[in-house]
């Protein structure tokens, strides 16, 4: 059996930087990634040093100036703490051919290829938008306008604006997405060189608008003004348009409140943070696309450890894809974890040094009980009373939490499996939301284990 803790100590710069970009992609803008990280190769790794091809001098340049820490942030958790950055430009021939070139790619230049109807899986938080989306394009300008969608981060806005370009471009349509931070960078480009018409000409002779992240432009006077024209000129002339935010219309900070009336002219949709069987059917299909076979225990052990945001999940699958590549086992729990550490933690390190002070099980088992007036044993026992069932909950959550240890590690002290201690840290996590007396029951206990836990380093 493989353990995959040893088999660590080979791994070349290219593994790791694949690891660190999967990383990174999680960490910055889509359109930040494919600009600057995507082109980007680990060259080599000795001593402190680490280098980092770079396609073009201006990439190396950008990256050293305005990514350097968080480059390193990531590259520390891989590496070493006193990680040394060098960027290199290195010559096309040595770029990675893509690996799994995408057939729609060149249809449709501009839109990334993965984010189609197609991928994008449906539950009850996202339909809505699913739908409307998708019906724009069966009828663009007649029917919702403008479609505005709203969500947090990582919840699918970009993906379904892209999905929309997809097939309107194929249908024919002439298309044009943009950020409205780009929109604005051109608007004051265009003011800067005199050339508003050509800007104008550009954003009001298109047949759908798809503009990403509208709350980018609340409070930028002249832009907004400018993109409310853009709207009338478009709408007036039955054009599409589509709109996404992280807030409703109505919440969004906006000068020009002509503008916020006409988000409301069509149909606003939200999108919800998807359940936990939408989370596991979005992880298993990006594994599926992604041409590897995951466990269904590893896809719920992902899908459980972010609710809010789909990007953040696929980041915690891309990491483990690659560390399984690295140590070259199969995906399981335990190697799911190991790849997961130093995110969830958010401590350094795949082997982390720098162990916090690690509290005895047996300790805050008994603390526990006595916060919830049963006994150790009771709380190690199979009883399942209401009191004693939610002591052992915490005393789990506590122990994973605390130590860092892993989830079959927890399951042992109390003969459970790593199922049981997964269910046992949701739910708390789930109480602690919105139960204050929980909270403050679990602070104190957590003050207890610490307070006379420092070791005298
Ligand atoms: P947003 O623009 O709302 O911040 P994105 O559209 O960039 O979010 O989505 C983040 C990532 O999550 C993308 O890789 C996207 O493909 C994925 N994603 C989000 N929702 C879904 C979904 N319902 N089905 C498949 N993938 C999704
Ligand atoms: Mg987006």
């Amino acid at each position: 059996m493989l353990k995959t803790g040893e088999s660590m100590v080979v791994r070349s710069a290219r593994e790791i930087w694949d690891i660190a970009l999967g990383e990174l992609e999680v960490q910055v803008s889509k359109s930040n990634y494919r600009t600057w990280f995507e082109k980007t190769l680990g060259l080599s790794y000795q001593n402190r040093y680490f280098t980092i091809g770079t396609p073009t001098v201006f990439v190396a340049e950008y990256l050293d100036r305005n990514q350097r820490s968080l480059i390193e942030k990531t590259l520390i958790n891989l590496t070493r703490p006193d990680i040394q950055l060098v960027f290199q430009v290195t010559d096309g021939a040595s770029y990675r051919p893509d690996e799994t070139p995408a057939p729609t790619r060149d249809k449709s230049p501009g839109f990334n290829s993965k984010y189609t109807f197609d991928s994008f899986i449906t539950g009850s938080g996202n339909r809505l938008a699913y739908a409307a989306a998708l019906s724009v394009t069966e009828n663009p300008g007649h029917g919702y306008n403008p479609l505005f969608i709203y969500a947090g981060v990582g919840l699918g806005k970009t993906h379904l604006l892209h999905a929309i370009g997809h097939t309107a471009l194929a249908q024919g349509h002439k298309v044009l997405y943009t950020s409205a931070e780009q929109f604005t960078n051109e608007f004051v480009n265009a003011i800067r060189h005199k050339q508003t018409e050509a800007f104008q000409q550009k954003y009001r002779t298109v047949d759908i608008l798809l503009i990403d992240d509208i709350q980018f432009i609340s409070g930028k006077e002249q832009t907004e003004e400018s993109f409310y024209h853009t709207f009338n000129e478009l709408h007036n002339a039955n054009r599409q348009i589509v709109v996404t935010s992280d807030l409703a219309p109505k919440a969004l900070p906006l000068i020009e409140d002509r503008l916020r009336s006409r988000f409301g002219w069509g149909l606003t949709v939200d999108i919800q943070p998807p359940d936990l069987e939408t989370r596991m059917a979005i992880l298993q299909d990006k594994a599926v696309t992604r041409g590897v076979s995951m466990p269904p225990e590893v896809i719920e052990l992902i899908a459980r450890q972010s609710r809010d945001n789909v990007r953040e999940l696929e980041g915690s699958l891309n990491r483990i894809i690659a560390y399984a590549q690295l140590v070259g086992a199969p995906p399981s729990i335990e190697l799911a974890e190991k790849a997961l550490e130093s995110v969830v933690g958010g401590r350094a390190g795949i082997k982390s040094t720098d162990t916090a002070a690690a509290v005895p099980p047996s300790k805050v088992i008994s603390l526990v009980a006595v916060n919830f007036q049963v006994t150790p044993e009771d709380v190690k026992s199979r009883r399942r009373d209401k009191k004693t069932v939610l002591a052992r909950q915490v005393a789990m959550y506590l122990i994973k939490q605390q130590n860092g240890c892993s989830l079959a590690q927890v399951g042992h002290e109390f003969g459970r499996d790593h199922s049981t201690v997964i269910h046992a840290c949701e739910k708390i996590a789930t109480e602690l939301r919105h139960n204050s007396y929980l909270d403050r029951v679990i602070q104190s206990i957590r003050q207890n284990l610490t307070s006379d836990q420092r070791p005298s380093d």
